[in-house]
């Protein structure tokens, strides 16, 4: 596949952009491939770039129901950050964040990662300890996040109020490379990347159903005919559970809607990303201006790919008061993906009673972030067939030995 260069564009210009060749081809799906990755989002599709890339297994298709990124990786707000508070979470979110770092360079696209920075505001007492002891749980491990006072908060961003009069702020968890990217150029730079090794990338091909022999993975069945494998990853998010029971075993995920909306564009007036978790909203501005701004979960469980009102109108209200200038702006849409949420709130990348079948899901309303990271995990897992040092605490059996990674602190609604 040709290099994405300044010099290419040049040479294009000057032929009228006749040149360019699609980002990805378009195949026919094959009787049998060496593995299969269900679920073209970002975590399916860096799965598979990194099955090719550092364990050489390249005979891959990755089938989508729909179009690739249409599911939640198309749908998010972008945050990547890393501040958790966990030793195993911490590791494989720094990880990712540290890939994205130069993932543009890697994989040849721009997916425009853009390290502004995120603070996660401190509202209340309970989180001023909790962050402080966040801030020292990174330090050890190798995490740069600090924790700042309330006047630095409002010199990173001049449009707060910090002296609201339900919740002040006291100060902020603040993660200087934290920051935000492109989340359908994450998509479709891995997809380009697979298709260039040989991988096939099928879109508008649904699993229907999930065939075993004698305890192991033999194939799918799709809308598209059937297709023969030994190994195969489901990476399907809010799908998860569906997928699980076409296996035969259950997984102990539940699917809710989580939604986001964004006002009219505007002059730049914020450079940071910045989290509300009390009154339960974040905020970020994006290249084109518009303020990106997100709440927390429905309350019940879903499969609708859409939010409910009663959720902007609080998101909007409760933000309005460290951030009065929202009460000016009209908001321009909104929209909604279909989150899957562990009962400790951190992700799934396991080996599962069936042999040959693996899961990477969980992520829950934080996953964008992880993509990179999640996608080298999970191509370890499958490739070597066990769990590797990224992953081994991730396993399914953690609930039954109730071994939890208790993240709802920093996963409930922040992001
Ligand atoms: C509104 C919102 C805001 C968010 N904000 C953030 C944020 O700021 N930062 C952050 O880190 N995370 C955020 N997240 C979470 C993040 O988007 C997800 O964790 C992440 O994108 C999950 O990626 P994925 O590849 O696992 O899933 P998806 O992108 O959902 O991909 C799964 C794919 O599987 C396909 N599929 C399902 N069933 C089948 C089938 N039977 N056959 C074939 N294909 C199938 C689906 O069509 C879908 O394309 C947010 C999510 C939402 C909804």
């Amino acid at each position: 596949m040709k290099r994405y260069s300044a010099f290419a564009i040049a040479r294009e210009a000057l032929r009228h952009h006749r040149g360019w060749e699609r980002a990805w081809r378009s195949p026919e799906p094959k009787r049998r491939y060496d593995a299969i990755i269900i679920g073209a989002g970002g975590h399916g599709l860096a799965t598979a770039y990194y099955l090719g890339k550092n364990h050489g297994i390249t005979n891959v298709a990755i089938l989508e129901k729909g179009w690739l990124g249409g599911g939640n990786t198309g749908r998010n707000t972008t945050i990547i950050r890393s501040n958790y508070l966990q030793d195993p979470s911490a590791a494989i979110y720094e990880k990712s964040r540290s890939l994205y770092e130069t993932l543009s360079q890697e994989l040849n696209y721009n997916i425009m990662f853009s390290p502004r920075g995120v603070i996660m505001l401190a509202q209340t007492e309970h989180e001023v300890r909790g962050y402080k002891r966040t801030a020292h749980a990174n330090a050890l491990q190798g995490v740069t996040t600090e924790w700042i006072d309330a006047a630095r908060v409002k010199q990173l961003c001049p449009i707060m109020n910090i002296e609201g009069p339900r919740y002040p702020v006291l100060g902020g968890l603040y993660q200087a490379r934290g920051g935000t990217a492109r989340h359908d150029a994450v998509a479709w730079g891995y997809a380009r990347a697979c298709s260039d090794m040989g991988m096939d990338v099928i879109q508008q091909c649904e699993v229907t159903a999930i065939r075993r022999t004698g305890g192991k993975v033999t194939g799918v069945d799709t809308s598209r005919g059937s297709i023969d494998c030994d190994r195969l990853g489901i990476v399907v998010a809010g799908h998860s559970s569906h997928l699980a029971e076409m296996a035969g075993f259950r997984l102990p995920i539940e699917s809710v809607a989580l939604q986001a909306l964004v006002s009219e564009p505007i002059k730049p007036c914020m450079d940071i990303v910045v989290m509300a978790n009390t009154v339960h909203g974040y905020l970020s501005q994006s290249d084109k201006g518009e303020m990106v701004i997100g709440g927390g979960t429905d309350g019940f469980n879903n499969y609708t790919q859409r939010g409910s009102f009663h959720h902007i109108e609080e998101t909007v209200r409760a933000l309005v008061e460290t951030f009065p200038m929202l009460s000016r702006l009209k908001m321009l849409r909104q929209w909604g993906g279909i989150v899957d949420m562990t009962g400790d709130r951190s992700p799934l990348i396991s080996p599962t009673p069936v042999e040959g079948i693996f899961v990477n899901c969980g992520w829950g309303t934080g996953g964008f972030k992880a993509i990179p990271g999640s996608g080298w995990a999970m191509a370890d897992l499958m490739a070597r067939r066990a769990p590797g040092p990224l992953s081994a605490a991730f396993g399914i059996e953690r609930f039954r030995e109730g071994r939890f990674i208790d993240e709802s602190v920093a996963a409930g609604v922040a992001h």
